[in-house]
């Protein structure tokens, strides 16, 4: 089945078509970028599997323009996959929030675009623009199948003790304010993955999952459920991230509010883009630039680095207190993949698990690998994440559920 997945964000739209033979064996045919949707100059980057890449600039007003920009790069006779846009049997959308309605992934229909509407207050900078997407294909190719796949779903399970927030009630009951976590593709993907690669029974399992990117979250999932996660209402709280502070005083924020005079959407800026390794480092909101600059001898730059390890050291020790021991955990996301200075300074933290970290596994680069000795009490491993290749197994299982 030939599946388009498309990941829509305010300004961009990035995309991957999949052939999926089954959940295992699968062919990419093509991935890309559409930038700068809503600019004057937009800009497109094209790269089918085995051809050589296309990349050009053009006005693309909206999201739909955008769409048809994916299709035109898809049919094309030198650098495209397709030769007619019946070949694609459905579509997948990343939509970053589904409140509490919604725990799995959904075929997109009326009410499914409405639940999506509903929560665009929760996620205002990422629902409107999965929702334009989802209309853009319906205007574009309007009798394809499409499904949302939802970055809050996985973490729907967490018990209520986890997830409310000790605020007075009223405001979980009259706007939803409570815990949702999010990069659930993600934590779900490398759990199961990471289960199975370590040779244990999801379903008899406590497993801690990391997440470390742009956005960082941790989730703790036992027996294959999450019960708990770092990222809350929104994902600002947790971990120190690129641009985002993480989780802080909350007083801190009318503090400063009043002190600098500041409107909710300026401390909203100052939290979510100012913030993180780019505040506190203020060298950059990228990990390797941070990495240069503390290596070089820069004190903040060392003190970013230093407080992101602390967080996931204090967080990977929470979540073995809540489920009472942890079997494996996994490292994925930009960073947790490419990092082995970060995995190795929280590694050199879980001696009390009976951790035995293997240092010289560590420095290999591979999408799946073992970081403990085979004598280790908990196993650590690095699992790349793929939320494409979850979204297309999903719209793949959905559409054929929905045909039969
Ligand atoms: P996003 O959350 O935007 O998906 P990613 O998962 O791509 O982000 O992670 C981005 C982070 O990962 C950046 O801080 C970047 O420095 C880091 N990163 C990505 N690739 C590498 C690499 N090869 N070596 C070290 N760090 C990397």
């Amino acid at each position: 089945m030939i599946i388009l997945v498309l990941n829509c964000g305010s300004s961009s739209l990035k995309y991957q078509l999949l052939d999926m033979k089954n959940d295992e064996v699968y062919d990419l045919l093509a991935k890309g970028l559409v930038e700068r949707i809503g600019s004057e100059m937009g800009g497109v980057k094209h790269q089918a599997t085995g051809k050589e890449a296309l990349k050009f600039e053009k006005p693309v007003p909206d999201h739909t323009v955008a769409v048809k920009a994916v299709l035109d790069c898809l049919l094309d006779k030198e650098y495209g996959v397709l030769s007619t846009l019946e070949d694609i049997e459905a579509v997948g959308h990343r939509v970053l929030h589904g409140g509490m309605e919604v725990i799995c992934s959904k075929l997109v229909d009326e009410h499914v675009e409405a639940v999506i509407e509903k929560c665009c207050d929760l996620g205002p900078l990422h629902n409107p623009a999965n929702l334009r997407g989802i209309r853009a294909v319906k205007e574009v190719l309007p009798t394809v199948p499409q499904v949302a796949v939802f970055d809050t779903a996985f973490h729907q399970t967490m018990p209520a003790y986890s997830y409310m927030y000790a605020l007075p009630y009223e405001y979980f009951e009259k706007y939803g304010v409570r815990k949702y976590g999010f990069h659930g593709t993600s934590h779900r993907y490398v759990s199961a993955k990471g289960a199975k690669f370590a040779g244990l029974d999801l379903a008899h399992s406590r497993i801690i999952t990391c997440h470390l990117g742009n956005g960082s979250s941790i989730a703790c999932v036992e027996n294959g459920k999450c019960i708990d996660t770092t990222m809350g209402l929104t994902p600002l709280a947790g971990l120190e991230m690129g641009t985002r502070c993480g989780s802080i005083d909350p007083a801190v924020v009318t503090y400063l509010m009043q002190k600098e005079n500041l409107t909710p959407a300026q401390m909203d800026a100052i939290m979510n883009k100012k913030s993180g390794l780019l505040g506190l480092g203020g060298v950059s909101n990228d990990m390797r630039d941070t990495s240069a600059a503390a290596n070089a001898g820069n004190p903040r730059a060392k003190l970013a680095l230093k407080k992101l390890t602390h967080d996931i050291i204090k967080y990977i020790g929470s979540y073995v207190a809540e489920m009472n021991g942890v079997d494996l955990i996994v490292f994925t996301g930009g960073i947790g993949e490419n990092n082995a200075r970060i995995r190795r300074r929280v590694a050199e933290n879980l001696t009390y698990l009976g951790v035995k970290f293997d240092l010289e596994a560590n420095e290999n680069k591979a999408d799946e690998m073992l970081l403990t000795t085979p004598d280790s009490k908990v196993k650590i491993a690095v699992i790349a994440t793929n939320e494409e290749l979850v979204i297309a197994q999903d719209t793949m299982h959905i559409v054929m559920d929905a045909e039969e």
